[in-house]
């Protein structure tokens, strides 16, 4: 059983074009000073509210008691909401929303950037190219799609043309991100490539930069890779993106096992 696992393994690395860079990284890497400066949760314990009492407005601002409204939502309301968002412009050229997938109690939570075109059109996220590679890389670490792991974007509508969303698009999109967050509750968040870790940590700081130390969010243990797309242009990051995902399974097993 166990060298069919580890056939599969050298296969999934081949693939991956790493297979004679197996190396695992040094234990107790330091922790990042960088905390967010917006978190995407800094308010994602939603006000107690009475069961009887009638929905109220909470603020004057109408962007503030939207995210309160959302932070209280439940997993249907949610992806209802999302569905039928029309927050910014991307709503106005998307074909379907891409809330996101797979098991809603995970350990694991990956977030990339925001669908492509297969993305909007199937309403699925990363079963593009980039998404073989995300499940190659999951699988390299012995996880799956749908199986303890839960995959989502910055922004849930496809920025036209492929471009990186605005950053207007990604604030009107946060609190969706936050109650994600803060209904699956993961162990651990990986930021795939610079709109995820930016966005997630609040800095302008560079992926390269990032990545080799936690981070939090809300506090929540987050590590910063490549994103896949990145890694299919540019194959000399593959290996440093093997470290990440061996960091990444460690800092698991020591947050499964404290
Ligand atoms: N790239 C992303 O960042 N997300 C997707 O869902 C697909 C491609």
């Amino acid at each position: 059983m166990t060298s069919v696992r580890d056939a599969r393994r050298k296969e999934i690395l081949k693939e991956l074009g790493l297979t004679p860079l197996w190396r695992a990284r040094p234990e107790n890497l330091p922790e990042s000073s960088i905390q967010p400066l917006n978190p995407v949760a800094e308010e994602l314990s939603p006000p107690e509210v009475p069961a009887c009492s009638a929905p109220v407005t909470v603020t004057a601002d109408p962007a503030k008691d939207r995210r309160i409204k959302i932070l209280r939502m439940g997993w249907d309301e949610l992806e209802a909401s999302i569905a039928g968002c029309t927050a910014c412009s991307l709503c106005q050229s998307r074909t379907r929303t891409v809330p996101g997938v797979g098991d809603r109690n995970a350990d694991w939570l990956y977030v990339g950037e925001g669908p492509g075109a297969q993305e909007d059109a199937t309403g699925e996220p990363f079963v593009g190219q980039a998404g073989k590679l995300l499940d190659n890389m999951l699988a390299a670490i012995e996880l799956k799609r749908g199986r303890n792991v839960f995959i989502t974007n910055i922004v849930k509508c496809r920025p036209p043309g492929n471009r990186e969303p605005a950053s207007y698009e990604a604030q009107q999109c946060e609190p969706y991100l936050a109650r994600q967050i803060e209904l699956i509750k993961p162990k651990l968040i990986i930021a795939l490539g610079k709109v995820a870790a930016q966005n997630l940590l609040g800095t302008d700081s560079s992926v390269g930069s990032l990545r080799g130390r936690l981070h939090r969010c809300s506090g929540i243990p987050v590590i910063v890779t490549y994103h896949p797309a990145y890694l299919l242009r540019t194959l000399t990051a593959k290996a440093k993106a093997w470290e990440d995902l061996c960091f990444a399974r460690s800092t698991m097993q020591s947050l499964e096992n404290p």
